[in-house]
């Protein structure tokens, strides 16, 4: 028989600390103990989404959780922007598969702090970004939380098994691309909270933001880049390799990297960063690049493209080639702009 131990939380004598092992090294550690037994099941955790056999297509399974107070703070997210946002970082863990978003559950956990008008202006968001990336809310759950307001959606997408994309298909010399510009959801959070500091210590005055316009709302309305996987298909790309820049480069592309057994080079003259968001960066006193290549949630796409299709994006205004595939055992590193190789060191997201 088993003994039952009140507060043992499945600990013996040992007690590592979460944060020692960081998100990863947790995921990792869950990761070891499981196999896949079902022929279904063809890709389980390790990527952006699961990957499911589905007649002669593939389903693609992801699910993100937003926690109050971790990923958000009710204080400057408007309740709307925050559905939109649950919904949209949920799409492009579809579109880092190179698949198409179709499902949506959302399950909450809600404190009595919130009213049914605060839920109905979350729904608002929620079905902007529904109707905006056209896929069906079909159920979810809610529950009561001791505190503070919990969103967990889980996203259903399809692809094909010529179409997928995978963390781990990038092979040496692939070209390493980066949508949009880096670096600007990070900046703009540090705008958000120093005028939330402001308000805290002085109630009469209202957040300054005008100027702050574009990098504020790549922190508060990021979009799940969808255009870039129609225009792929369009284009007749296949990424290599995908993943979604929710980390920040250097912790995204090390995933890369691990999981397709390479290197990487990326120079840092090719790192795309918006005026506003070097600009603003230099005002709080941080390095642009270390915020373009550790700010996270930019919900951007990272992927590698054979050398065979360098001509046919070449010109694309908001595809960048930022760099290239290395061998295995080479690690990531950084051209400087003064032609030195730095290692790339990954700071990442930490919620530990
Ligand atoms: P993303 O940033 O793309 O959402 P994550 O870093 O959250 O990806 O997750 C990486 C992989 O680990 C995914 O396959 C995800 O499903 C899996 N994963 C994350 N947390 C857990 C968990 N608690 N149990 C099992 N698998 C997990
Ligand atoms: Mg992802």
């Amino acid at each position: 028989m088993m003994d039952y131990v009140f507060d043992s939380m499945g600990e013996d004598i040992i007690r590592t600390e979460i944060s020692e092992l960081g998100e990863f090294g947790l995921i990792n550690e869950i990761r070891k103990d499981f196999k896949t037994t079902n022929s279904s099941t063809v890709m389980g955790i390790g990527d952006d989404a699961a990957v499911v056999e589905c007649g002669d297509q593939l389903s693609l399974l992801s699910t993100d959780m937003l926690m109050e107070g971790v990923h958000f703070d009710l204080s400057y997210v408007p309740l709307m922007h925050l559905g939109y946002k649950a919904i949209a970082v949920n799409v492009s863990d579809i579109a880092a598969m190179n698949g198409i978003p179709q499902q949506v559950t959302v399950s909450l956990g809600l404190s009595n702090r919130f009213s049914v008008e605060a839920i109905k202006e979350l729904y608002k968001g929620i079905s902007a970004a529904c109707e905006a990336y056209k896929v069906d809310l079909v159920g979810g759950d809610t529950t009561s939380s001791g505190a503070g307001l919990a969103i967990s959606i889980s996203v259903l997408g399809i692809t094909t098994a010529s179409q997928i994309s995978y963390r781990n298909g990038a092979k040496k010399s692939d070209i390493i691309c980066a949508t949009g510009d880096l670096g600007a959801a990070f900046v703009g959070l540090q705008v958000l909270e120093r005028e939330k500091q402001v308000y805290l210590e002085n109630q009469e005055m209202q957040p300054q933001l005008d100027q702050y316009e574009y990098i504020v709302g790549r922190q508060l309305k990021p979009k799940a880049r969808m255009d870039i996987i129609h225009e792929l298909r369009e284009l007749n790309i296949v990424p290599t390799s995908m993943i979604d820049l929710s980390d920040g480069l250097a912790s995204d592309l090390k995933h890369i990297c691990f999981e397709s057994k390479c290197g990487a080079v990326i120079y840092e003259d090719k790192l795309p960063i918006d005026k506003g968001t070097y600009d603003t960066a230099v005002e709080f006193g941080l390095d642009p690049i270390t915020c373009s290549l550790n700010g996270g949630e930019d919900y951007e796409l990272l992927f590698t493209i054979a050398q065979k299709d360098h001509d046919k994006l070449e010109k694309h205004p908001d595809v960048h080639f930022i760099g290239y595939i290395d061998e295995a055992g080479t690690g990531v590193n950084l051209v400087t702009k003064n032609g030195n190789t730095v290692e790339v060191k990954a700071q990442g997201w930490v919620h530990f």
